[in-house]
């Protein structure tokens, strides 16, 4: 080590972040990700915050697939896709991703943080205006604030899911030559559902192109799974999808961008995280394919994850819990104060379920909370000693009497 000074200030910072209780510790599994894991010196827990709403991460029809994929394409490309080559895999899940979300192709990155990043850059220039939900993810921020500074495009944000704050401040970019929308499908901590209806209005209205990021939302929503705009009756309305590989669909890792085939194509030749690293492992990549095509085989998985999000729901308000409105799997309980968030996880970990809890900067002042997750995974058995749990946790804190 040569420079002692940069580790030591590095030291201190995380110093600061453990005194202000806001420090992040890693638990490490030995298991697969499922209803139950075991954590390693806790033995069996019961999770309650992972995004394995269909129970695809341990789903042996999307393991074996993975290792079939391994064994016939080898560990990866070994370069980016357009100076090595692209596997017929990549090919098959780029359309199957398509004909899920309902657009005409698709083009698959690494992450969904990877496809974000790299498309607001893409298909925005200076003299365009772009516009983001207030709460929408860290990586669609991230994208306009690329784009802003390379492009010169302007860009704004509305306030959370106010239509008419977006319509106001669509009407003074009259002049702009491209207006884009960026929302999310679902939102994460308030497990609240964009207006997608009134959004794909306002773009009418306002000759605006719509992305939505469903990366909540896919194999979630809709009757079938296939999302946000399956839910609201609008497949093939909206101009752009982005979503995950590492929620529902099997919950390795990888992201999408779904829309026309110029688009795709457009990313192809453009999209800086498409040209300058690699493609999905095709393990992951034939994992994901596994997914989908379960999903479309099992949409008793889909009715599962509502049934069990509903019951959970009800139970939890049951208990005297005022848990935010919603009809995702996503279920937040405000207790207030950040320390109570961080302490109610804590405890409910001891009695070995597993919750996460926000408070600010995540989530604004006075509103921390714990976001319970629910799955297609979890027997009744499950939730109903999740519930227990969180409400004997919850009367020792006095959040509920
Ligand atoms: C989880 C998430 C992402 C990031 O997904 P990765 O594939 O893990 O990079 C992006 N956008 C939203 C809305 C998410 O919830």
């Amino acid at each position: 080590m040569i420079n002692k000074n940069f580790v030591s200030s590095l030291q201190a910072s995380i110093q600061q972040l453990k005194d202000e209780k806001v420090y992040k510790q890693l638990n490490y599994l030995e298991s697969p990700q499922s209803a139950h894991v075991k954590m390693e010196g806790r033995g069996d827990v019961l999770i309650l915050s992972s995004n394995n709403y269909l129970g695809f991460c341990d789903e042996p029809d999307v393991v074996d697939a993975g290792i079939r994929g391994l064994q016939k394409f080898g560990a990866g490309t070994g370069s980016v896709r357009f100076i090595c080559g692209t596997f017929t895999v990549h090919r098959e899940l780029e359309s199957a991703l398509a004909k899920l979300v309902g657009t005409e192709a698709s083009l698959t990155y690494v992450s969904a943080w990877n496809a974000n990043e790299g498309l607001t850059a893409s298909i925005a220039q200076e003299g365009d205006f772009v516009i983001s939900d207030a709460l929408n993810h860290a990586s669609i921020i991230d994208s306009m604030r690329l784009a802003k500074s390379i492009t010169k495009c302007t860009t704004g944000v509305y306030a959370h899911s106010d239509m008419d704050d977006l319509r106001t401040k669509l009407r003074g970019a009259k002049s702009a030559r491209r207006r884009i929308i960026w929302t999310d499908g679902v939102f994460s901590m308030e497990g609240s559902v964009a207006k997608l209806p009134e959004i794909l209005d306002i773009a009418r209205e306002h000759d605006a192109i719509v992305v939505m990021d469903d990366s909540h939302a896919t194999g979630v929503l809709g009757k079938t799974g296939r999302g946000t705009a399956e839910h609201f009756g609008v497949l093939g309305e909206v101009d752009i999808i982005t979503s995950t590989l590492g929620k529902a669909l099997g919950g390795a890792a990888g992201g999408f961008v779904a829309g026309a085939t110029a688009l795709c194509d457009t990313l192809t030749q453009r999209s800086r995280p498409q040209l300058f690293s690699n493609a999905l492992p095709p393990t992951v990549a034939s994992s994901a394919l596994a997914s989908v095509n379960f999903l479309t085989s099992h949409p008793d998985r889909v009715k599962r994850l509502r049934d069990n999000a509903s019951y959970f729901r009800g139970a939890i308000q049951e208990a005297g819990f005022k848990p935010l409105a919603g009809e995702t799997p996503i279920v937040p309980i405000i207790v207030g104060e950040t320390s109570a968030a961080i302490r109610m996880s804590d405890m409910l970990l001891a009695q070995g379920v597993f919750v996460t809890g926000f408070g600010f900067p995540v989530v604004p002042q006075g509103e921390a909370r714990v976001r319970c997750q629910i799955s297609a995974s979890h027997s009744r058995d499950d939730l109903d000693r999740a519930v227990a749990a969180i409400t004997s946790v919850g009367r020792q804190l006095r959040i509920i009497s």
